[in-house]
This record gives C-alpha cells, structure tokens and sequence, in this order.
C-alpha cells in the first residue's frame, strides 16, 4: 500500500482568468476542496507573474498545515512550457513571452517545480487514472475557450520535436477570409469550433434575425450571445442553434477525423468547457465522426470518452510530479 498521507502533492492549474489549485494523491483522489482565485493582470494587461509565485507560495504554506505534502509543486500552463527549463514560452491568455515562471517558483517556494502545458498535463492524468488508462493510442481533445488537443501514442505522451505536437486548432481552414487567430494566422480551425467562436455565430444569427430565443436569451446580457446560450437555445428545439451546433460538430469530426486515419487512435478524450458543458455534444461527435473514418476498424473501434475529472489539467499536475519521482506513471513520460 503505498502511503497516502506523505503521497500528496500541491497542483495548481493556471488558466487565462482563473488559477486554481488542489491538493492531490498518488492514486489521483482530491484531498479537501479545490480553490479558485483571479490571475492579477497588471496595468498594462499582462498577468502579475510575481503575484501568482506569491499565490502559489501562500497555498503550498496553508497546504503543508493541513497534510504532508511533498516538497514539489505541479504546474498546469494555458500556454506553451519548456519543459526543461520551466519557462513559459508564450502564453497569449496570460501576455506572457518567454517568462522564467518554474524557475521564480522554485527560487521563491523551496520546493521541485514540474511544470507543463495544461492539454499535456491533461492526457497524462487520463492516461494514470482516467478514461484512457491502459488505453496505447490516444488523442487528448479540449473545446473550450481554444481548440487543441495532446496525443499519448505507443504508451506515452508524444511531444513531437519541440514539445508543440497536438496543435491541430491551428490548422487554418481559410486563410484569405477568415477570422484571425490568437495565434497569428488567419482562418484556423479553432476560429471557426471553440467557444467563442459558437457565441459569434449565436450573434449572427441574432443579427440576421433567424432565432427569436436567442435573441431573448442575449437581452438579459446586453444582447451578448454566449456559447451556453447557443446550447440552451439548441436543448430547446431552436433550428438556428441546431445548425450552427452541427456546423462546429462536422468541422470538429473532419478535423479529428483526420487525426484518427493518420494515427489509427484507440480513442479520443474530449475535455473544455464545451464538452464539459453538453452531453449530447460529445456523443454527437462521438456517433459524426464515423463517416470521417476510412477503415471498417476504425470505425467500429474507436472510442469516445468525456474528460474523467472536474479540471483533468490539475490531476495531469499532480500526476507530473508523481511520474517525474517514481511514484506513479513514470512509463508514461515522452522518451
Ligand atoms: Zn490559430
């Protein structure tokens, strides 16, 4: 048995609003709550890397009082990490380029940093304990504020040569016409199926007059279309919501349909907000994404599965350090 009490780790997941933080096990159970608080941005829109050091620096103290945790931290990034050196490459959320953030923590807490983007750190917590445990080929998927995904392949994370693979968001469908993207380009995939993308094509909709709820819906918000708003309007029979839904869903299952016939994936996990957020989405995609495939195997094979956790990027945190220590998972691990 291993022992719980000292197998406890600090995870901390950092989004583009939120920083959340938990303590976790090795067998991935949550110890106590879990607990958000705001990234500070400073004046100039940048996100106070200092304040967030402080932050974590406060809950691994409060932490420690409450249960014996190992001297390591685990960071979730909504951007992209090196690995090696702990530094935040780019973030755009955050505004952040090339910031020494795993070396600030370690210098100001004392303790191991692992630290990793969070569609990485999501597959590895999948991969331990989730959905994809046991599974050898694997595509980690998140559709929430962005599009893009991780793969696990032959038993283990698969980073490419830079550690950037899984960025199939930024595949751009229309580069002429398209809306720009976070990431420069114009026209990716993610412009067209993430969730802010479902909420632009809710405000059309309302601009063209083709959907009588959702314009009721947005009245109560300034008539500002949400995504959740497209979906209410959809559970409630309303075509416009309908058609733009299956829109998102074709080009969702093209795109990782595409994937699947590349790599001949055992399953796809599909986690973020829109996921999270609708049932029928995701076993939509799960039923669509056949006629996207090209061998009888497969289509009858592949596997669908909704993200195991509440936020899996936190487990995949606290699941990094228990890999990078032996504890758990280490086989896991990108060669
Ligand atoms: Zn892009």
């Amino acid at each position: 048995m291993p022992n719980k009490a000292y197998n406890c780790v600090l995870a901390v997941d950092i989004g583009g609003t939120n920083a959340r933080f938990g303590i976790i096990d090795a067998n991935g159970e949550l110890i106590g709550e879990m607990n958000t608080l705001p990234v500070t941005l400073r004046a100039d829109g940048v996100a106070d890397e200092v304040e967030l050091v402080e932050l974590i620096r406060h809950q691994l103290k409060q932490a420690t009082q409450r249960v014996d945790l190992l001297p390591a931290v685990g960071i979730s990034l909504c951007g992209n990490v090196d690995r090696a050196t702990g530094e935040a490459v780019l973030v755009p959320n955050l505004h952040w380029r090339n910031v020494p953030f795993g070396r600030m923590i370690q210098e100001r807490c004392g303790v191991e940093v692992q630290i990793a983007t969070d569609v990485r750190q999501a597959a590895l917590a999948e991969a331990l304990w989730g959905a994809a445990s046991g599974v050898r080929n694997f595509l980690w998927v998140t559709v929430g504020t962005g599009y893009g995904g991780y793969l696990f392949l032959n038993g283990r994370l698969y980073g490419g040569s830079h550690g950037f693979a899984g960025n199939f968001g930024h595949t751009p469908l229309d580069e002429v016409d398209g809306y720009m993207c976070g990431c420069g380009q114009r026209g990716c995939v993610e412009t067209f199926v993430a969730g802010p993308a479902i909420a632009r094509a809710g405000q059309l909709a309302l601009a063209k007059e083709q959907s009588q709820l959702l314009a009721d819906l947005a009245a109560s918000n300034q008539d500002e279309v949400t995504a959740p708003m497209v979906f209410e309007a959809f559970e409630a029979g309303d075509k416009a919501a309908q058609r733009i839904l299956e829109r998102v869903i074709f080009l969702i299952c093209q795109n990782l349909g595409a994937a699947v016939n590349l790599l001949d994936l055992d399953m796809i996990v599909l986690g973020g907000g829109v996921c999270n957020g609708s049932e029928w989405f995701v076993k939509r995609i799960d039923q669509r994404i056949r006629d996207f495939l090209e061998t009888v195997e497969a289509r009858r094979d592949l596997q669908v599965a909704r993200e195991s956790f509440v936020d899996s990027a936190l487990w995949g945190a606290a699941a990094d350090v228990f890999a990078h220590r032996g504890i758990v998972g280490t086989s896991l691990l990108e060669t």
